[in-house]
C-alpha cells in the first residue's frame, strides 16, 4: 500500500456479517464512508489488495487509558481486586495533562494497531491531585480527545460522575480528583464537553458505579444522558462486596438500583456484571441494553466470569472492552468470552465466531453511539481491519474456516492493515505516524 487516501479496496476475504467469509470483495470508499460493496472477479486494477480476512473496525467499549501504565508492574505478589485498586490509585495520582496526553496517545496507538477504530474511554480522572479543577475544568478529557485524534481512531468520551468513596463514604485523598462535588457540577462540566463533538468525537455519560454515585445523582446523570441523547455506561457488580453493600443500603442489587433511577434502557451499557444475578440479567436483557464484558481484565483481577450466554439469551447486546489494558487485543477478548464459558459450563460452542465478531464490531459501536459503524456495508463508516491468514498462527485453516481461525487462533499481532474512516492508519503492521513502543518507552510513568 502506498497511498493513505486510496478509495478502493479489494479484500481477499471479507466478513460481511454472515456465518462465513466471502472471497474477492470490492469495497469502494467516498468521503470516509463505504459507497459500494460488490463481488469482484479477482484483483482489480487501482484497488489496494488486502491480503487475509478483512472485518469491520473493532469497538473497544470500555477503556481506562491510564491503567496501561500498570502493565507488568502489578503482577507480583498476591491480592484481590481491592489490593489492585490501591495500586491503581497510586498510578492515578501521578498523572498531569501533559503526561496523560503522551501516555494516552501511545495507548490509543496500540489500540489502532490492534484494529480498534473506536474507543469508549470511561473517564474519571478529571481534576488535579487534591481535587482542584484545572484552569480548563475539562483539560484531562480534552487531552484524551487530542490523543485519540493523533493516534487516528474515533473516541466516545464517557465522562463519569464519581462523587463518593463508597456508599455513604466521603472520597479519599486520591478519589478527590475524580469528584466534581455534586451531580449538578458534574452535569455543568460534562455539558461543556458537548461542543467538542465532531466527525471523530462523541461525548457520553457514565455513572462510575453505585458505590461512587448516590441514587439521586444516578437519576440526574440518567436524565442528563436522555436529554442530550447520548450513551450512558456504568460499572455493575464487578465484585460481590458491591452487591452486598448496595443490598444493605438500598434493598436492591446495583442493576435494580440503576433501573429504579431510570438509567437502564437501550442506550445503557452495563460493564462487567461478573457478580450479577439472574434477575439482573433479565432486567438488562428485557431493556435491550448492552452488557460489556472485559474478560482479559476480569481474569487478571480475579473478578470472575460474567454471564455472557445468559445475557445474550435474555435479549441483551454483548460488547467487549480492554478495560485495565492488561492486554490490548480484541480477538483475545472475543475468544476469552467463549473460553471462559467453556471452563464454567464444560460445554463447547456457546458463542459462535460470528456472534463474537459482532460483539467486537457492530454491537460495540452501537453501545458507543456510532450506529453507522461496525459493518462492511454501504453507507457505513469505512473502517476495515485485515487479519493475516498466512502467519505462523493462522496459516493452513482455509477460507471456509477463516472466521473461526481469526477468533480462536489469531492475535492482535496478526492485524496488518487498518483503515479508519477511509484513511489507512496501519500499513503492513506499522502505525503510519506513531512509533508506539518507542513512545511508551520514552514516557514511562513510575509508581
Ligand atoms: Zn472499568
Amino acid at each position: 500500500m502506498t497511498d493513505t487516501h486510496t478509495n478502493t479496496f479489494h479484500c481477499e476475504l471479507a466478513w460481511l456479517g454472515g456465518d462465513h467469509a466471502v472471497a474477492d470483495v470490492l469495497v469502494e470508499v467516498a468521503e470516509g464512508r463505504i459507497s459500494r460493496v460488490s463481488p469482484s472477479e479477482g484483483p482489480v486494477q487501482g484497488a489496494v489488495r488486502l491480503h487475509g480476512l478483512t472485518v469491520p473496525g473493532f469497538a473497544n467499549v470500555h477503556s481506562h487509558a491510564f491503567q496501561r501504565a500498570m502493565r507488568g508492574r502489578t503482577q507480583s505478589g498476591s491480592g484481590t481486586f481491592w489490593t489492585w485498586r490501591d495500586q491503581m490509585y497510586t498510578f492515578a495520582s501521578m498523572l498531569d495533562p501533559d503526561s496523560y496526553f503522551l501516555l494516552a496517545r501511545a495507548v490509543f496507538g496500540e489500540m489502532v494497531l490492534a484494529g480498534v477504530s473506536c474507543v469508549g474511554e470511561f473517564h474519571y480522572l478529571h481534576h488535579a491531585p487534591g481535587g482542584q479543577a484545572y484552569a480548563d475544568p475539562n483539560e484531562m478529557g480534552t487531552v484524551l480527545l487530542a490523543a485519540a485524534r493523533e493516534a487516528g481512531l474515533r473516541i466516545t468520551l464517557l465522562d463519569a460522575c464519581y462523587l463518593q468513596g463508597g456508599i455513604g463514604k466521603r472520597v479519599n485523598e486520591t478519589q478527590r480528583r475524580f469528584s466534581d462535588g455534586s451531580a449538578e457540577k458534574w452535569a455543568a462540566r460534562a455539558g461543556d464537553l458537548l461542543r467538542l463533538q465532531s466527525a471523530d468525537i462523541r461525548i457520553g455519560a457514565a455513572v462510575h458505579s453505585v458505590r461512587a454515585v448516590d441514587p439521586d445523582a444516578i437519576a440526574m446523570v440518567a436524565q442528563w444522558s436522555r436529554m442530550h441523547n447520548v450513551p450512558l455506561h456504568a460499572h455493575i457488580s464487578e465484585q460481590q462486596a458491591e452487591n452486598d453493600e448496595c443490598l444493605a443500603a438500598y434493598g436492591m442489587s446495583p442493576a435494580e438500583l440503576l433501573g429504579d433511577r431510570g438509567a437502564i434502557g437501550e442506550s445503557f451499557t452495563g460493564v462487567h456484571l461478573t457478580c450479577g444475578s439472574a434477575g439482573d440479567v433479565r432486567l438488562l436483557g428485557s431493556a435491550r441494553a448492552t452488557v460489556c464484558f472485559c474478560p482479559t481484565t476480569e481474569r487478571d483481577l480475579a473478578d470472575g466470569i460474567g454471564p455472557s450466554v445468559a445475557a445474550r439469551e435474555a435479549g441483551a447486546s454483548l460488547a467487549l472492552g480492554s478495560d485495565s489494558q492488561a492486554v490490548i487485543d480484541m480477538l483475545e477478548e472475543a475468544r476469552a468470552l467463549e473460553m471462559n464459558e467453556r471452563l464454567a459450563s464444560r460445554v463447547r460452542g456457546n458463542h459462535s465466531a460470528r456472534g463474537l465478531l459482532a460483539a467486537a464490531t457492530v454491537n460495540g459501536h452501537r453501545s458507543l453511539g456510532w450506529r453507522d459503524a461496525g459493518r462492511i456495508e454501504e453507507g457505513c463508516l469505512a473502517d476495515l481491519v485485515t487479519i493475516r491468514m498466512d502467519s505462523v498462527r493462522t496459516a493452513g485453516a482455509g477460507a471456509q474456516h477463516a472466521l473461526e481461525n481469526a477468533v480462536f487462533a489469531a492475535t492482535s499481532g496478526d492485524i496488518h492493515h487498518v483503515v479508519i474512516g477511509g484513511r489507512v492508519v496501519v500499513r503492513d503492521g506499522a502505525h503510519i505516524s506513531l512509533d508506539v513502543a518507542a513512545e511508551r518507552n520514552r514516557h514511562v510513568i513510575r509508581a
